[in-house]
This record gives C-alpha cells, sequence and structure tokens, in this order.
C-alpha cells in the first residue's frame, strides 16, 4: 500500500520509518523495511503498525545508507509476519517490496516450485521476486535485465522496490498502474507512492510512468523503459501546499 525509499549519506531508517508514518492515512495492516550494513541484508517486519516495527526492532543493527519499506494492505496471503514486505528471495540476496497485484502468480509459482524454489509467504510478490531470481540466474544477466523480462511476463499492477545485498549503491524501482515518486536531493534521492514523504526533503520531484524502470543511486537516477531505452526525467517542482 505505501512505499518509500531512501538512498544516500543520511541514516535510512528513520527517513523511511517518517515516511511511512506519513503514508498512514492510506490505511495498511503491516509494516516493513530492508536495509544493508556492511553487505548484508537486514529485513525486518511485522504484522501491525509502524510503531510496532520499531518497538520490535530495538537492538537491532538498523545502520545503513540504503532503504526501502512497506506498509502492506493484504490481498494474497493474510496479514502476518511472514506475508509483510519486504520479501526475500531464495538465495537471500535480493529483497523486494511491492503495491499492487500480480494477476498470474499462479502458473509462475507452479513452475517455481516444480524447479525446487520455496515460498516463506502466502504472497503473489514473493512469487514476482523468486521469478526474477530464476531469470537471472538462466541468463546470467543483471538484475535490471532480469527484471525488465520479467515485467514483460507478468500481468497486473504493480510499484516495486528491489536491493541487492552485494549492490548496497542501487535501488532499482518500477512502476505500472500504481503510483511512484522520486524525490531529487543533493546526492541523495528518495521514492515513495506519494509525495508527502518527501516534501520535507526536496521540492524536486520526478513521478515514474508506467512501464519504466528507475535505476536510482545516491548521485544519479536513470529512466528506461522496458526496452531498455533511457527516458529523459521530466523534474517536476511540488507545490508548498
Ligand atoms: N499483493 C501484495 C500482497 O498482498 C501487495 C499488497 C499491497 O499493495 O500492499 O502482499
Amino acid at each position: 500500500c505505501g512505499i518509500v525509499g531512501y538512498i544516500g549519506p543520511r541514516e535510512a531508517y528513520p527517513v523511511v520509518i517518517k515516511g511511512l508514518k506519513r503514508l498512514e492515512y492510506r490505511g495498511y495492516d503491516s509494516t516493513g523495511v530492508a536495509l544493508i550494513d556492511n553487505g548484508k541484508l537486514n529485513v525486518y517486519k511485522k504484522k501491525g503498525k509502524v510503531a510496532e516495527l520499531e518497538e520490535n526492532v530495538i537492538g537491532a543493527d538498523l545502520h545503513s545508507h540504503i532503504g526501502i519499506g512497506h506498509t502492506r494492505w493484504a490481498t494474497h496471503g493474510e496479514p502476518s509476519d511472514r506475508n509483510a514486505h519486504p520479501h526475500v528471495s531464495n538465495s537471500g540476496q535480493f529483497a523486494m517490496l511491492h503495491n499492487g497485484i500480480i494477476e498470474n502468480y499462479v502458473p509462475i509459482k507452479n513452475d517455481l516450485l516444480k524447479k525446487g524454489y520455496t515460498f516463506k509467504s502466502d504472497t503473489d510478490t514473493e512469487v514476482l521476486l523468486n521469478f526474477i531470481e530464476d531469470i537471472k540466474k538462466n541468463n546470467n544477466c543483471t538484475l535490471e535485465e532480469a527484471l525488465r523480462i520479467a515485467l514483460k511476463r507478468i500481468v497486473g499492477a504493480y510499484c516495486i522496490l528491489l536491493i541487492d545485498e552485494k549492490d548496497p549503491d542501487t535501488i532499482i524501482a518500477a512502476r505500472k498502474g500504481s503510483p511512484l515518486v522520486i524525490g531529487i536531493g543533493k546526492g541523495e534521492h528518495f521514492l515513495a507512492s506519494d509525495a508527502s514523504p518527501i516534501i520535507e526533503y526536496t521540492k524536486e520531484v520526478v513521478y515514474v510512468n508506467d512501464y519504466e524502470i528507475a535505476i536510482v543511486r545516491a548521485d544519479e537516477l536513470i529512466l528506461k523503459n522496458l526496452g531498455n531505452e533511457k527516458q529523459t526525467p521530466f523534474i517536476q517542482q511540488l507545490d508548498m501546499e
């Protein structure tokens, strides 16, 4: 339901948590964040409010300069800790969160089960994530390329954020039918499902279009279509209202 991402010199966790609170008005049943510290992916997620997740992670490793966070409105799988986002791929290398619905996830899941993939949740999201991982392995390609191939084969609506434990300098985002705004700061980027988590940091934003993939680094924003052609980001000024 709500999505927040941060990459840059600040501590990501407080930025993401604050942003998720700004999106609480949308309604949700679970909360989660994924961070990377020292080459290790740390995912914390829980059924319930953002404040409950915060209490739950006291003492945990929250240090990171990359972070993605989600408030879930369950569509596939009951509200529970294990169905909360972000999800982690079978290899443990990739974490992803998602707003929306993957309509054709059942045949994809059956195919992955035959190949030996296991699932820790009942969500359509975890299926898409492992589908991407499987495509990456089979084609020996980049994560971005695997995502592109996967997105051409799924039916549904999505805004996703995807991170790679081995590449803590990049958030990959994509959308179709579910909004995504990217805030452009000085040497940092903010991602969210609407501008409310971003407005206190920067007024410069890019609204990502349907069927676009964003490769977001602290000092770089690359937009591409599903044909791998670069798109020029259209930077807009947020209204103070
Ligand atoms: N379909 C996904 C799920 O049920 C995402 C729901 C959402 O948009 O929050 O987990």
